[in-house]
């Protein structure tokens, strides 16, 4: 039986269309999917009956097996995945006081291997899907009862980041196919703006999100200079920071200045924390004049990582140059901890290393 999650309004219509349907009928499919959330073709009312049982026949709406769920003590919400070939992936949910975000995941493991990185420690198993990748989205939903789509700005879950297990731009299509249904007005409707894909810096395919999606874009930078950034992220040696900014510029020339890109810096101690490094920073922003913002991130801990995190003071300091010199720099409340679902922490169960 074939899943309908994932499949693209086009084909959802072609789809219908094998089993004699107008195409107005796949609309009505596609909201009862992604707007209402419904997972059972019997409750769909406007369907005729001769339809529903044809649709059962044929097809599901599954979601993927929630393995095990957690709860942090800051209401952090994590799930272990499985997708019907046994492999797993985590996704979590981060509320916030009026709203939300849910990070998802792209990729079984990850092939960038980044050094800090506990889901680079795990080899890359598969690309998922984009019905994979919507599903965790549904998942969340299911959990949290947000089903209709809130028409109203006040949601659980009203931001998506991609910023979990994978590398989104080394997943391209999918990644991008799933955040258009994910997007679409008829269904889920998070809008482009609440939607921020992370990279690693994949420079190539950096200037599609803005022309062929068009969200918002964060670069894990972690290093002002190529000697210091290929020292913890491999993928450097392939994409170096100069070609990675080159192409920022390209999306920021699609979107318009005005869209920042967040430049992702994890703090490391003894690394990339001093006053130095952060001059650096600031040099190279000015060279591409990139209109950027900064997020610190505290670098958190997994077993056997063998890095640390700076302290709070260099953390603090290394803010206040950037901000000096006019850029935001706020610096990331890890969420989550505690059920290790922070940055850099997810991992999949199955393989344990
Ligand atoms: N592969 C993409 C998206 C997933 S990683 C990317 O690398 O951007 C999401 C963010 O978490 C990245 O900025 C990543 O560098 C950061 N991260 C990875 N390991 C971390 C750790 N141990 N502590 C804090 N942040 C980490
Ligand atoms: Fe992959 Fe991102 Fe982790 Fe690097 S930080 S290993 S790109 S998931």
């Amino acid at each position: 039986m074939k899943n309908l999650i994932g499949l693209s309004k086009e084909e959802l219509v072609d789809e219908l269309a094998l089993l004699g349907e107008k195409s107005f009928r796949a609309k009505q499919l596609w909201q009862w999917i992604y707007f209402r959330g419904e997972t059972d073709f019997d409750k769909m009312s406007n369907l005729s009956k001769d339809l529903r049982a044809k649709l059962k026949e044929n097809y599901t709406l599954n979601r993927p097996k929630i393995v095990a769920e957690q709860i942090s003590n800051d209401k952090t919400h994590k799930w272990l995945l499985e997708f019907d070939d046994g492999e797993r992936i985590e996704t979590v949910y981060i509320p916030e006081e009026d709203r939300g975000a849910v990070c998802i995941s792209t990729q079984v493991g990850c092939a960038v291997g980044c050094k800090f990185c506990h889901t680079g420690s795990q080899k890359i198993t598969r690309n998922l899907t984009a019905g994979e990748i919507v599903a965790q989205f549904m998942v969340a939903r299911d959990a949290y009862g947000e089903w209709p789509s809130p028409t109203s700005e006040t949601r659980y879950l009203s931001n998506i980041v991609v910023m979990g297990m994978g590398e989104p731009l080394l997943n391209k299509d999918n990644t991008f196919k799933a955040l258009r249904i994910l997007s679409d007005g008829d269904g889920i409707a998070i809008s482009k703006r609440r939607i921020t894909l992370s990279t690693s810096g994949i420079a190539p395919n950096i200037e599609s999100v803005a022309a062929d999606l068009g969200v918002k874009l964060a670069i894990s930078l972690h290093a002002p200079n190529n000697e210091k950034r290929s020292q913890i992220m491999p993928i450097n040696q392939r994409y170096p920071i100069e070609e990675v900014l080159k192409a920022c510029q390209k999306y920021q020339y699609i979107m318009g200045m005005s869209r920042m890109i967040t430049f992702e810096y994890l703090m490391l101690k003894n690394f990339n924390d001093t006053p130095d490094d952060a001059k650096e920073l600031i040099a190279l922003m000015k060279k591409y004049n990139i209109g950027a913002k900064f997020n610190l991130i505290p670098f958190n801990p997994w077993p056997s990582c063998g890095f640390e995190p700076s302290s709070n003071n260099k953390v603090h300091n290394f803010s206040k140059i950037l901000e000096a010199a006019g850029y935001e720099a706020p610096i990331r409340v890890a969420r989550g901890q505690d059920i290790l679902a922070a940055c850099g922490q997810l991992k999949s169960k199955k393989q344990t290393a």
